[in-house]
């Protein structure tokens, strides 16, 4: 099949190389030159483990395609994908402007019939507005469908090529074979697609991501509980997690989500609900528990060493806002670098992979090459993202690096005991 994808960020990028791995002949569009000049000399913009060589080998095999001209990607595409952006407004709501524009170049640019698909994710409602924007200027029959990705940043690749379901809104017959068409090579082992209605496939994904957040804010609440009546957390964890209705996932406490979608998606879910008068009161509390909880590391440090943190030196391990991707947007680690740097402190950040994006933030921290060179002076290191790398700290060696010994845990992964016994003083989420 010939498809079109529109938008190279984490999930423009992975769809369209994946579709190309399964012998689709794919070409990629995006407004950033920069970006598309990247891509063309086989290099990925961002940090996503396998993807660089889903790329290569697919462009090498010349079906795999990257242009700045949608006009180009789109002529005689039997499917395009609408993979943009959809970042948040200043009410909250998602910024439909992107995908808009989007459908309107799509449009302009189709040449034969086409199933135009969006794959960001878009409030409800949305698929009205994109077949207005593409009938605004198409002059070519087309049908739009939804199909809302769940792939996660660091395992992109894998969810794409054993996705656990994919999702189709779709009310045109066509549509709905094209799509069953091109997902018969990824789903062959398992016919895992499910067809719905436009309105419940684009909520299912906010669905999704609402209740993923809902489990990690309510782990962290119980947390700050566990401390209060002297539990641990990490037993309650596994208390429930072992229980088959509860299942063991994202049931971590740690420091507060961020990244690119939960945060952005909970704040346009409640802007929907809202709008229609029918406030989603679950849903804006586990917002305020995460806000809450994106400061506790801070809080940590400023309650061991007092309001002020002048002269002290302290050490974040980890600032993308999760492991195994270079994605800090919104990540826990800039709420703790602002709370240190208004107190005062000198900070040294060391992330296996986002370096170059913290730089690029301007946050002003200093930038270590290593772990043990951010914690050497340090007053007290704080892990805010449990890459392998950081997991199992040599204590020995921090414990001469450092000028004062305090460990704050932000993904209650080091060695409790261990490092209370080498004389270190250990905080960590929700445990005695
Ligand atoms: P991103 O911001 O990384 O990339 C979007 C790309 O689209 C940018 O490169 C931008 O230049 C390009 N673009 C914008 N307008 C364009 C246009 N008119 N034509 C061509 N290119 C254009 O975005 P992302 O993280 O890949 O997310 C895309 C969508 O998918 C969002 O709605 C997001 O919520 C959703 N999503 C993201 C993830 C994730 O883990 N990142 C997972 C599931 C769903």
């Amino acid at each position: 099949m010939k498809i079109a994808v529109v938008g190279t960020g984490y999930v423009g990028l992975v769809t369209g190389a994946g579709f190309s791995d399964f012998g689709h002949d794919v070409t990629c569009v995006d407004i950033d030159p920069a970006r598309v000049e990247t891509l063309k000399k086989g290099e990925v913009p961002f940090y996503e483990p396998g993807l660089h060589d889903l790329i290569e080998r697919n462009a090498r095999l010349g079906r795999l395609h990257f242009t700045t001209q949608t006009a180009e990607a789109v002529a005689g595409a039997e499917i395009a994908f609408i993979a943009v952006g959809t970042p948040s407004a200043d009410d909250g709501s998602a910024d439909l402007s992107y995908v808009m524009e989007a459908a309107k170049q799509i449009g302009a640019a189709l040449t034969t019939f086409t199933v135009i698909v969006t794959k960001s994710t878009v409030p409800v409602g949305t698929a009205a507005k994109v077949k207005e924007a593409v009938g605004s200027t198409a002059k070519q029959p087309f049908a739009v469908a939804s199909n809302p990705e769940f792939l996660k940043e660091g395992d992109a690749v894998n969810d794409f090529l054993r996705p656990a379901r994919v999702i189709v809104g779709a009310d045109d017959p066509q549509a709905i074979a094209v799509l069953r068409e091109l997902y018969r090579g990824v789903l062959r082992t398992n016919d895992r697609i499910q067809v719905m209605d436009i309105p419940s496939a684009e909520l299912t994904k906010y669905a999704a991501n609402a209740m993923l957040a809902t489990r990690i804010s309510f782990m962290n609440e119980l947390s700050r509980l566990c401390e209060v009546v002297g539990a641990d957390i990490e037993s309650i964890r596994k208390g429930i997690g072992s229980d088959p209705r509860i299942g063991n996932k994202f049931l971590f406490a740690g420091a507060g989500f961020g990244g690119s979608c939960f945060p952005k998606d909970l704040r346009a879910l409640r802007h929907t609900a809202r709008a229609v008068d029918v406030p989603l009161g679950v849903v804006e509390a586990v917002e305020r528990a995460n806000e809450r909880q994106k400061r506790l590391l801070g809080e940590r440090v400023l309650a061991h060493f007092g309001p002020s943190l002048a002269g002290k030196r302290v050490a974040i391990w980890g600032l993308a806002f999760k492991p195994e991707t270079d994605d800090i947007r919104e990540s826990p680690a800039l709420v703790l670098i602002e709370q240190l740097r208004a107190a005062g402190a000198t900070i040294a950040g060391y992330d296996p992979a986002a370096m170059d994006n913290i730089r690029a933030a301007n946050t002003g921290i200093e930038l270590a090459k290593d772990a043990y060179s951010a914690a050497a002076g340090a007053d007290a290191v704080v892990l805010v993202t449990e890459w392998h790398e950081l997991r199992d700290p040599d204590l020995d060696r921090l414990k001469a690096a450092m000028r004062t010994h305090v460990l704050v845990d932000g993904r209650n992964v080091w060695p409790m005991a261990d490092a209370r016994a080498a004389g270190f003083t250990y905080y960590g989420i929700g445990r005695a």
